[in-house]
């Protein structure tokens, strides 16, 4: 009778620990579940999948750390996002929504780290011209009025019109490439070099008086901001062709095939001009030297997206 009792209340307390041990465990269960960050993401209103790309990313500190905003992942899953720009994409996003546009991230992208979204010659400053041959100037980077480009030399007859200059070890590389064209019965020559401050503003002010500003800012640069001062752009075309039909000669193929061998990219290309400013130029040429041509040219974007991304640091 007594061992009988004893036992009966062993199995009791076996199942009362039981009971014990299985509320604990769910307890902790519980409780990790509702401090996880996917539980904390989906509260603040994100779905599973985008929870799960955030966790990707790992970016979950961020996310926990702000209110839900729809732009962020699209955002940040582009390949050029950078992080230093956030708030710019946001407001210039904001912008186009206030204007009832579409939101394409890419180009968001693209034209916030062009430093593009506000407008040309808006937020400009002065180049970096530490940086060599690599230095850009466009519409939001100058070169000042005494900016000293270095060695300019000038160019013989045999490979430009007369009187143009350029910067010494632009010139061998393009009498480099001049020379393999030639092999090919492809005769390059340089319309234009190396344009100083003062020329640079006769130049466009005839423009502007010509065609009004408007108009002119879409072809020419500005006093400062030509990238013909650093002494590393050339306008090429080839005898017979004007600059207007030159993407249709044979001589502009071969560029396209091998500018990029002798340092030279095409710097204003076709349907880039919400980037560059500028419409497209088939015939001006920039000097990056061999390494970093090959590599904006591989990366397919124009030199001021490649140079915002991968060397303005
Ligand atoms: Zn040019």
């Amino acid at each position: 009778m007594k061992k009988r009792r004893l036992k009966k209340s062993a199995i009791i307390a076996s199942a009362i620990a039981a009971l014990v041990i299985i509320v604990l465990i769910s307890i902790i269960i519980f409780v990790k579940h509702i401090t996880s960050s996917e539980y904390k993401l989906e509260k603040l209103g994100y779905n599973e999948k985008q929870v799960s790309e955030i966790i990707k990313l790992k970016k979950e500190k961020f996310f926990l750390n702000n209110d839900y905003n729809e732009n962020y992942l699209p955002l940040m899953n582009e390949k050029y996002y950078l992080e230093k720009n956030l708030n710019n994409y946001l407001s210039y996003i904001k912008d186009l929504k206030t204007e009832k546009k579409k939101i394409n991230y890419s180009d968001v992208i693209s034209k916030v780290n062009v430093k593009a979204s506000n407008g040309f010659y808006k937020n400009t400053k002065e180049a970096d011209t530490k940086k060599g041959n690599e230095v850009l100037v466009n519409k939001f980077y100058y070169l000042t009025k005494d900016y000293d480009p270095g060695e300019i030399v000038d160019m013989s007859n045999w490979y430009a019109f007369e009187g143009r200059k350029i910067k010494k070890e632009v010139y061998d590389a393009f009498i480099e490439m001049h020379n393999a064209a030639k092999k090919e019965k492809i005769n390059l020559i340089a319309n234009s070099g190396y344009r100083d401050y003062n020329y640079q503003t006769k130049l466009y002010n005839e423009y502007k008086d010509r065609d009004g500003s408007e108009y002119a800012d879409t072809y020419a640069a500005r006093p400062g901001y030509s990238e013909h001062q650093t002494g590393l752009a050339l306008d090429i075309v080839s005898y017979g062709a004007t600059m207007e039909n030159f993407d249709k000669t044979d001589a502009f193929k071969w560029l396209q095939e091998n500018s990029t061998d002798y340092g030279f990219i095409l710097r204003y290309p076709k349907d880039k001009e919400y980037l560059t400013g500028y419409s497209y130029e088939s015939w001006h040429y920039r000097y990056l030297g061999k390494d970093l041509a090959k590599k904006v040219k591989d990366s397919g974007l124009t030199y001021d997206e490649y140079y915002a991304y991968y060397l303005d640091k």
